[in-house]
This record gives C-alpha cells, sequence and structure tokens, in this order.
C-alpha cells in the first residue's frame, strides 16, 4: 500500500474484483472471462470486471422485461420508489470515499475532483427522487357532455443505458435514478475502461432492497453486448452517453426496432470572453473548463473565443493559471490534473498537438507528453495553450478531448456567436461578460444545449442536459427527464348514453 498520509486513499497492491447483476443475483468475476482494467496512473492491475456473455445479456433484458411487465415495480405508489432511490442516495454517500478511490485507480482523474462528482451524483438521486412523485399527464374535461379524455403518462419499459468512460458514477446517475422513478426498470452497460463504479452501484443497490430485476448491470465491450442491448426487441429506450460517431451507430442499431434513443454526444464548447468581464474569475474558470479531467469532458472549454482588445493580457492571465495546477497521481489530494485515459487517447491527443503545428497556430505553452510525471508512470499530456488559432483550423473544429486549448480572438459579439456555432457540435458554451446586453444576446444566439454566463461546468439535478445539433438528441435530467422515460396513453371515455350511431337504427 502506497497511502496518502491523512486520507482514505492508497495504491492497492492486488486488483478488486467485480460481480455482474442480473436479475438479483451478483455474478463474480470467477465464474466468467476477466476483463483486466490497468489504470492509467501507475500501470497497474486495479479491476477486474466479468466479461458478460450475450446469453448475459438476454438473462438480464429478460429480468428488466419480467420486473416491468410482471411486478409491481412500474404501479407502485411512487412513494414508495422515491423512499427505495433515497436509501440509494444514502449508500452512494457512505461509501464516497471507496467509490471514489475507484475512479480515480480506473480513470486516472483526481480524487479531489472525483469526490465533488459523488457529491453531485447524490443530489441527483434526491432529486430524482422527488419525480417519482410528480410523474403526471392531462385531463380533458372539454370534449362533450357526457365524455372526457385522460391523457396518461406511463413508464415506457426496459432502459439500455450505455454510458462513457469520463464520469462514470455521474453520468450514470444523469439516467438510472430518474428512470427507476418514472417506473421503468434498467439494463446497464458502462464502458469498459471504468466499470467498476457502475458494478459497485449493484451491490449498493442489493443493499438498499431493489427488487430482482429492477437494475441489472452489465460490463462489456460496446461492440458486442451494447450492441445487442441497441437491436433487442425488448429494450424500449436506449439511453446512450458517449462520442458522436457511435452514437450515430447506435441509432441505426435502433431503427430497426424503431426504439426510442436518447443520445448525449460529442462537443467543442467554446468559453467566450468579452473585454467588460471579471477577468480574473474568467481566467480561472478558463483554465479549470480546459484542464478538468485533463480536458477530456464533452463540455471542455476548448475553444477560448477573447476579444481582441485584451485577447494578449487574457491569454498571458489564463497561461499563469494553467501554469500553476497540480498536474500528478490522481490519488493525491492535492493534485487537480492526473493522466489521460489511455494509450490510445494520449495518442490521438499528440496528434492533435502535431496538427495544431502543422496548421501554424502558435504554440504558447506545453505542447509535450511523458509516460512519467512526478515520479508517478502514466500517460501525462501537459496543459497545452494554441494561440492565434482561426476558427476553420482542425484543432477548432474537432472534439480533442484532452487538454488543449485553442485560442481565437474576435471583434464583435456577431463575429463572436458566428465563431462559436461554426462547428457541428452544439453542447456547451461559456461567456463571461459584465453587460447584460451582451449576455442575453449570447445567451439566444449560442446554438448549443447549455449556455453559462459568469460561471462554467456549474449544472444543476434541475436543469436539463441538452445536446444540439451533432450533439444529441433529447434530453436527461431536470423534470424534463419524465419525456425521456414515459410515453403517454390517450383514454376516452364515454360514461352517458351513447346515442350516436355509425349505421342509422332501423337501416
Ligand atoms: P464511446 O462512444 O467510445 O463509448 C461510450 C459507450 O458506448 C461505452 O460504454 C462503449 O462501450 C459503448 N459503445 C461503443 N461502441 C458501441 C456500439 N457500437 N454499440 C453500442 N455501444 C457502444 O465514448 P467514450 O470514449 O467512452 O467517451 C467519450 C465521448 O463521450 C466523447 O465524445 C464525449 O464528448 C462524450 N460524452 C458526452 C457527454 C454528454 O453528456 N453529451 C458526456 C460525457 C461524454
Amino acid at each position: 500500500m502506497n497511502a496518502h498520509p491523512s486520507t482514505p486513499y492508497a495504491l492497492p497492491d492486488a486488483p478488486r474484483d467485480f460481480s455482474l447483476l442480473i436479475d438479483g443475483s451478483l455474478i463474480p468475476v470467477s465464474d466468467r472471462e476477466p476483463i483486466d482494467r490497468t489504470s492509467p496512473a501507475h500501470r497497474r492491475l486495479v479491476s477486474r470486471y466479468p466479461r458478460a456473455t450475450a446469453a448475459d445479456t438476454d438473462s438480464a433484458v429478460a429480468a428488466a422485461k419480467t420486473a416491468f411487465e410482471k411486478t409491481d415495480w412500474a404501479t407502485m405508489p411512487g412513494a414508495a420508489r422515491a423512499r427505495l432511490i433515497l436509501k440509494v442516495a444514502e449508500l452512494i454517500r457512505e461509501h464516497k470515499a471507496e467509490l471514489a478511490q475507484i475512479e480515480a485507480l480506473e480513470g486516472g482523474k483526481p480524487v479531489s475532483a472525483i469526490e465533488g462528482e459523488i457529491d453531485v451524483s447524490v443530489d441527483l438521486w434526491e432529486y430524482a427522487a422527488t419525480l417519482a412523485r410528480h410523474a403526471y399527464g392531462d385531463t380533458y374535461d372539454t370534449l362533450g357532455k357526457d365524455t372526457m379524455g385522460l391523457v396518461l403518462r406511463q413508464p415506457i419499459g426496459v432502459v439500455a443505458m450505455i454510458t462513457p468512460w469520463n464520469f462514470p458514477l455521474l453520468i450514470l446517475s444523469q439516467k438510472l435514478p430518474f428512470a427507476l422513478a418514472l417506473g421503468c426498470t434498467a439494463v446497464v452497460k458502462p464502458s469498459e475502461l471504468t466499470s467498476g463504479t457502475a458494478l459497485l452501484l449493484g451491490e449498493l443497490l442489493q443493499k438498499a432492497g431493489m427488487p430482482a430485476g429492477v437494475v441489472n448491470i452489465l460490463a462489456g465491450s460496446g461492440s458486442t453486448i451494447g450492441m445487442q442491448l441497441c437491436s433487442h426487441t425488448d429494450v424500449a429506450v436506449v439511453s446512450f452517453t458517449g462520442s458522436t460517431e457511435v452514437g450515430k451507430t447506435i441509432s441505426r442499431a435502433a431503427a430497426d426496432t424503431l426504439k426510442r434513443v436518447s443520445l448525449e454526444l460529442g462537443g467543442k464548447a467554446a468559453h467566450i470572453v468579452f473585454a467588460d468581464a471579471d477577468l480574473e474569475a474568467a481566467a480561472d474558470k478558463v483554465a479549470f473548463g480546459i484542464l478538468h479531467n485533463a480536458g477530456q469532458c464533452c463540455v471542455s472549454g476548448t475553444r477560448l473565443l477573447v476579444q481582441r482588445s485584451v485577447a494578449e493580457q487574457f491569454s498571458q492571465a489564463v497561461a499563469a493559471q494553467i501554469k500553476s495546477v497540480r498536474v500528478g497521481d490522481p490519488l493525491d489530494p492535492t493534485v487537480k490534473v492526473g493522466p489521460v485515459i489511455s494509450k490510445q487517447q494520449y495518442e490521438t491527443i499528440g496528434s492533435y498537438i502535431a496538427i495544431g503545428k502543422e496548421e501554424n497556430a502558435t504554440l504558447m505553452l506545453g505542447g509535450t507528453q511523458s509516460l512519467q510525471h512526478g515520479g508517478v508512470d502514466g500517460y501525462f499530456v501537459e496543459p497545452t495553450i494554441f494561440a492565434d488559432v482561426s476558427p476553420d483550423m482542425r484543432i477548432a473544429q474537432e472534439e480533442i478531448f484532452g487538454p488543449v486549448l485553442a485560442i481565437i480572438p474576435f471583434d464583435t459579439v456577431d463575429e463572436a456567436l458566428e465563431i462559436a456555432n461554426s462547428t457541428i457540435y452544439g453542447l456547451a458554451s461559456g461567456v463571461w461578460t459584465s453587460n447584460l446586453d451582451t449576455a442575453f444576446k449570447c445567451a439566444r444566439g449560442l446554438r448549443s444545449g447549455t449556455v453559462e454566463v459568469n460561471t462554467y461546468i456549474a449544472g444543476a439535478p434541475e436543469l436539463p442536459l441538452v445536446g444540439h445539433r451533432q450533439s444529441g438528441v433529447g434530453h436527461e435530467k431536470g423534470r424534463f427527464a419524465v419525456e425521456e422515460f414515459t410515453e403517454l396513453k390517450t383514454v376516452q371515455l364515454q360514461f352517458g348514453p351513447l346515442t350516436d350511431r355509425w349505421v342509422p337504427k332501423g337501416n
């Protein structure tokens, strides 16, 4: 054990074994072929997940279908489901350090960041519980004398949840408690790189008393069990978060069974800074926006659009802020930036740094990569800034998913909006200004599902996550989650004598 003094975090000597959850039973790794996860920091085998088979996937869907159709899960009072969801929230809170350690080891993200995400996850479960008591339809008492129309809002059925590696528990918490609150059942497939906390959640659900089959959790690859879930006849919704490319594949696979697909996809967020902003606060959040999770967030503020009159001064302030950030061992609570997730991602980011140089952007900071940092092995990418970037360069158009910031100067609000809206994505944007007119003009004109003004990556369970254009289809969390996991049913009631005849009497 390589403990970090006075913290619960330590590099374990042996990997942790996880279990699948299918129909209320935990299936240990000893019963299946193991999926080995080596940590991107320390380069150590840290987790072993049982690889779900095609038969496991069928069993999980069948269990979820039975729980939905043949038990009282979907019809029990919302208050009862809410109590169960709150119990799970409490268990997540109690297991915070354990969950944070697993994610830090598997994903390389610093524990300081993960602890905050687990708090947000608890908040999401607690908020979702309130929806269990507030899902309702509509009534029409205006259709005629002896008739009435009811629009029922009913749970849609089995939801397959496919999640990415970058926010394992948090993203699952944007889906699962909401689906459960509304009476759906679920089959969860986390990323094969960071499955640990989803699988541990399975154990917590068991502890909370979740009925068998309501939630099933698998581990395995997207191209096998992920695809199987997307084309499965008994899955009603695929709720997917991941890359735009895989989102398109999923859409195509789901089309044959005409299932509902909800897609939260990639982004290329613009952080727009006007000369009249609080530049000190903006520099801090611009640094956070690009370095949080080493730039591997869908909402990473990867393009910095800065008004030309302050461009030089502000770029220097951001560079100074970025230089002061501690990079290193994700288990060290003082570290803010760890390694990136994998060798493949390390190489992809390296190729974009090379592209930026070839495109003649000015390398203002960083640009190097190393397999060791401060005595820790790992895929470390030095925080990198390119200045003098033009909006059409590839580093300004494509999702790099690493700590690489592209600075683009602009003069007017209209020009800033045009540049910000010039990619295929439309996920998130940040605006920094003290001028209300500018703030509202940007909020209205930015073609992204989220616009944050004078803050960045704040969020709240009440606020939906929405991807515009190629950043997504549908939305999740907030009270609008009821739309993701329910469907409407019209009931028309005739309660007086029916005098209207299709075939007139005596014909
Ligand atoms: P990814 O698309 O490679 O994988 C996401 C999930 O899909 C994984 O569980 C994977 O196993 C599965 N998968 C892969 N191929 C599949 C297939 N053919 N069929 C079914 N499932 C399949 O994404 P990633 O690398 O894990 O995550 C990074 C991406 O996710 C980035 O593009 C990022 O922007 C995006 N993301 C978006 C949001 C959002 O809310 N919009 C949040 C986080 C991450």
